[in-house]
């Protein structure tokens, strides 16, 4: 086994801040599941480069603006910072499903993006896509991620309808930042 640090990309919404149906608009909708932020860090610190790849479709929506959105992201960014660590890299697709765009997930645009970014490719350097949703674990299967399921979000009524997916499941992002902190020490 390689003990080669894989890149670790998060969806956002269910995994990193708790989700909503009517999406989150405001920055104050914007709060984060228990564990999430120090979850972040301590891969961070651990050396691994975590990125996120979230969809904002309502962006396209007319829901809230990409400056809301900016915000929301410094907030995420400023309190990972404020444990000690850092993301590698935010990305967000804010189009909508009928836009056509190549990064909405389950389209692969965004972890594309990730690889030209660092210059590598995920068939050959590790990267593990983490989200709550059938379509991050199939974007993530698009690059040659691994992905994991985690149970917060969506994520438990994904596990049930996604059986047949190569998965690995986690009760929240700090269960599978243990797990991967324990890996890799
Ligand atoms: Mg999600
Ligand atoms: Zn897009």
């Amino acid at each position: 086994m390689s003990n080669e640090k894989p890149i670790i990309i998060l969806d956002r919404d269910g995994v990193i801040n708790y989700d909503s149906d009517q999406y989150i608009k405001t920055l104050d909708e914007w709060q984060p599941i228990p564990g999430s932020i120090k979850s972040i860090a301590a891969l961070s610190k651990a050396g691994f480069q975590v990125y996120v790849a979230t969809n904002q479709s309502g962006v396209a929506r007319g829901y809230y603006t990409i400056d809301t959105l900016n915000k929301m992201h410094a907030k995420m960014q400023q309190l990972v910072e404020d444990e000690g660590g850092t993301f590698a890299g935010i990305h967000y697709c804010p189009h909508g499903p009928d836009d056509n765009c190549s990064c909405r997930k389950p389209k692969a645009g965004m972890i594309e993006t990730i690889e030209q970014e660092l210059g590598v490719n995920f068939n050959t350097t590790p990267a593990i896509m983490v989200g709550d949703s059938k379509r991050d674990l199939e974007a993530g299967i698009a690059r040659g991620c691994k992905v994991v399921l985690v149970l917060t979000g969506k994520g438990r009524d994904t596990q049930y309808k996604n059986m047949d997916f190569h998965f690995n499941v986690f009760t929240d992002l700090a269960a599978f930042t243990l797990e991967t902190l324990f890996k890799y020490q």
